[in-house]
């Protein structure tokens, strides 16, 4: 069978993994002109962030037996069991160079065609299509991430993150303590309030720094080199049940807005959406992943 997979993130690449690894012929077209998605690893200079996700858990076997396949590989490693004081003990894993070496690697020897933005699938020259384009059907928490180059470390408590939900700030990670970045580099998520007040204003980026400086998450480091990314579609409000959507006889939905808003809910939509379109059949219920970031 001919498969076209829109969307080169973590559901795409499951997608077209799990097809192309019994034989189909697959097609990836991803708009960027690099894998990943949210799975995102940006270099300034000698520093390197990851900007979306940060990391993921594991809940399912599902994911579980791909994860062992990416931890045997060296791909990815456990950074941590939690954070604060009192961490959770549960897994927390990352890319070994970042984030976006995952989507590197699960694109080995796939066909993806970076730079190809697809406006119909339907128009598209193949027996099936599975979309993984965040869905508009349903609303998005849109996350400024502050990528910031220090002088020296902001000193963060182990393992080099603080995960504070109802901070300005929800996420600080140290991504030289993470061990990806040479030098110090420091990565900090807006939260969903904060992002949607500087979502517009031209100077987000001096408005956070001085925030950041204020709440003292930076410590005594100066500020070497910063810029933002905006992330519209962070994760979805409210994610569907259903872990695919079938269209129609040729095109299936899949995306972490089916049935998971994290890491391991793509990627578990997307091999849903891999044998809703080799069986037809309908897509399994989806385990409760919760409905916040991992
Ligand atoms: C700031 C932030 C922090 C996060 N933190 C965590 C975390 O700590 N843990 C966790 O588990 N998850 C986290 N997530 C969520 C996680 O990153 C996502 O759930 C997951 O990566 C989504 O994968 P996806 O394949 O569904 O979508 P995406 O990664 O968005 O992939 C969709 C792809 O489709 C492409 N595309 C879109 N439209 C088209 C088109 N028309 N034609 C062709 N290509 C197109 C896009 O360029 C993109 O590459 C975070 C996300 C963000 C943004």
């Amino acid at each position: 069978m001919r498969v076209a997979v829109v969307g080169a993130g973590m559901a795409g690449l499951c997608a077209a993994r799990s097809l192309a690894d019994v034989g189909h012929e697959v097609v990836v077209h991803e708009a960027a002109n690099e894998v990943g998605g949210r799975l995102c690893t940006r270099r300034v200079g000698d520093a390197t962030f990851d900007s979306g996700a940060q990391f993921f858990t594991v809940r399912s076997d599902e994911f579980s037996g791909l994860v062992d396949g990416w931890l045997t590989a060296g791909v990815v490693f456990e950074w941590c069991r939690g954070f604060g004081s009192a961490p959770d003990g549960y897994p927390r894993y990352a890319g070994r160079a970042g984030m976006a070496d995952i989507a590197v690697h699960l694109a080995t020897d796939l066909d993806v065609r970076l730079g190809s933005r697809v406006d119909d699938p339907h128009a598209l020259d193949a027996d099936a299509v599975v979309v993984t384009a965040p869905g508009a059907a349903v609303e998005w928490h849109r996350t400024i991430a502050l990528l910031a180059v220090l002088d020296r470390s902001p000193g963060l408590p182990a393992p080099g993150a603080i995960q504070a939900p109802a901070a300005p700030f929800s996420f600080v990670a140290d991504n030289q303590a993470k061990g990806i970045s040479a030098i110090p580099a420091v990565t900090l998520h807006a939260g969903h309030r904060l992002s949607d007040r500087h979502w517009d204003d031209e100077g987000a980026v001096d408005a956070l720094l001085t925030l950041a400086v204020r709440e003292g998450v930076l410590g005594d480091a100066a500020v070497v080199d910063a810029r933002i990314d905006r992330w519209a579609h962070a994760g979805p409000v409210r994610p569907l049940a259903e872990r695919c959507v079938v269209v129609d006889e040729r095109v299936v939905l899949a995306g972490d807005w089916c049935g998971g808003p994290k890491v391991e809910g793509a990627a578990l939509s997307g091999r849903a959406a891999a044998r809703a379109v080799t069986t037809r059949g309908p897509a399994p219920p989806a385990p409760d992943l919760g409905t916040g970031l991992a």
